[in-house]
């Protein structure tokens, strides 16, 4: 059977009104306990606020584990203009090192991952990026927080935001039916965008001509992978392997006997901190929302079907893969884009490649305009000059009209093109971390977060050791 169709017409139907558990009340509820959720939770307990976090999952980490999406992309400005990839090391090396831009809560984790086993260190030799595992992420992410005095609740699905008196509540449903937090602010860390819309922010979602939105990917590990197999496969044919991507005659012979039929141009994997286990990041489901329940249970089929053959495809044709299994897929399909909320400041391609250095700054980035083609093959990349990078202003963290709820991550305000730059996991880490700060900052002031001043919100930051340079 196929996946349930969307009703043709959407009819809507009254429900009963309900009652719910109030579960506590607190100074700042952060919602999704992804990389923006992490950063967002600890920096506002470290400035003093009382702080709970709410994931619908039993883990946190948000794409990171549940979608198995790995490495962590760099914290440093790119020193070289563009990807090399050395095949050996299955890793885009030769981007160089140049500064370090994102620090504070970012830094903090990586380095307690890095202490726990759960990721290599970035050096020259992984490209500057954070090859990490996913199990040990989800345990240096919960010993996070409880360092940080962070109280959290799983398996919450938040639905809904009321504003009452001068707290914002939110309703989530749990095993245990409706369960309300009532807290002084509210920092939406959903991907989604989802708390914010709910208290009646705009958005926009996907390119101006269309609409459209970059293509979901479902992620996945493969094991008993012979790097030496594999390498001397590549030693023996260089012409299989230009630039970044390669083995581009096995993909052609498979595609004409009719074994494979590739969404994307390549097959893009990465290493892991394992040396027998790649990360395969290749599926391309296009045409799906990720706030759409009939297109999340295609994409979710499509992607299933699109891995296995994937796999058999490396198993059978690509030397190395001879033995190779698939371990583990994700949770579910990664969802690269969906909703932007329009804040007081949306922050463009030209602000991104003119590495603009905004008064109000709260965020360093330095990752491309990545730009999976949403309707088919292809993939928009392009550079940052070299050795610099862009910030992003406080006010892409404040919806438009909306009071004391605040966005991190993928959400924050921002076009299609910029989304596609400062959607990556430093990034939205380190927006986290801001908008914690700023939450945690109003609640002691007794402000409202639109007033609280950049510049307090900047001098805690750099307090906490986020770097924040002109
Ligand atoms: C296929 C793919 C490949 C990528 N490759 C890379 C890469 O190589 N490196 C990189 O750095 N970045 C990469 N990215 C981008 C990156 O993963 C995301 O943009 C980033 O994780 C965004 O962080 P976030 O915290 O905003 O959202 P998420 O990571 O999506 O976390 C959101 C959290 O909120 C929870 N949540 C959502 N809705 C609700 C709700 N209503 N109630 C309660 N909880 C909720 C979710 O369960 C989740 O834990 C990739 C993304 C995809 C999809």
């Amino acid at each position: 059977m196929p996946p349930l169709e969307k009703p043709t017409e959407i009819k809507k139907i009254p429900l009963e009104p309900r009652q719910a558990i109030m579960a506590a009340q607190t100074d700042v509820l952060v919602v999704g306990g992804g990389p923006a959720g992490i950063g967002a939770a600890v920096g506002a307990a470290d400035a003093g606020a009382k702080v709970i976090l709410a994931e619908r999952y039993g883990f946190f980490g948000g794409n990171a584990t549940a979608a198995l999406v790995t490495p962590l992309m760099s914290s440093y400005t790119y020193s070289k203009p563009v990807y090399k990839r050395d095949s050996m090391s299955l890793l885009p090396i030769d981007i160089g090192a140049g500064r370090k831009i994102i620090g504070g809560v970012f830094d903090q984790f990586i380095k307690k991952l890095i202490e726990d086993g759960g990721a290599v260190p970035p050096s020259i030799e992984t490209g500057y990026v954070i090859p990490f595992d996913p199990e040990i992420m989800k345990l240096t992410a919960l010993e996070i927080l409880d360092s940080a005095k962070v109280s959290y609740l799983f398996h919450t699905y938040a639905e809904e935001v009321i504003s009452r008196n001068e707290n914002r509540e939110v309703v989530f449903a749990t095993k245990s039916g409706s369960v309300v937090i009532s807290a002084r602010v509210v920092i939406d860390c959903t991907g989604d965008g989802d708390i914010a819309v709910s208290a009646g922010a705009d958005y926009e979602i996907g390119r101006n001509e269309d609409g459209r939105v970059q293509p979901m990917t479902l992620m996945f590990r493969m094991g008993e992978f012979d790097k030496h197999g594999f390498e001397n496969y590549v030693r023996k044919n260089p012409g299989q392997w230009k630039g970044v991507y390669g083995l581009w005659d096995l993909i052609k012979e498979a595609t004409e006997a009719g074994d494979l039929e590739l969404q994307r141009e390549n097959i893009l994997f990465f290493k892991t901190p394992h040396e027998k286990e790649l990360s395969v990041n290749c599926t391309r489901i296009l045409n799906v929302l990720g706030t759409d329940v009939w297109d999340w249970s295609r994409a979710e089929y499509q992607g299933r079907k699109q891995i296995h053959q994937i796999a058999d495809f490396l198993k059978k044709y690509v030397p190395g893969f001879e033995k190779s299994y698939v371990i583990q897929s994700g949770v579910h399909t990664g969802v690269r884009e969906s909703r932007r909320i329009v804040g007081e400041y949306k922050l463009t391609t030209d602000d991104i490649l003119s590495v603009r250095k905004f008064d109000d700054m709260i965020a360093c980035g330095s990752y491309p305009i990545d730009i999976h083609n949403p309707k088919g093959s292809g993939t928009t990349l392009v550079h940052l000059p070299v050795n610099q990078w862009y910030t992003i202003p406080l006010r892409c963290l404040i919806p438009k009209k909306i009071d004391q709820v605040l966005l991190a991550g993928r959400c924050i305000s921002g076009t299609h093109e910029a989304h596609s730059s400062y959607r990556i996991m430093p990034i939205s880490f380190a927006t986290g971390h801001a908008a914690g700060v700023c939450a945690a900052l109003s609640v002691r002031a007794g402000k409202l977060t639109r007033d609280i001043p950049a510049i307090d919100v900047q001098n805690e930051l750099l307090k906490q050791g986020a770097i924040l340079d002109r």
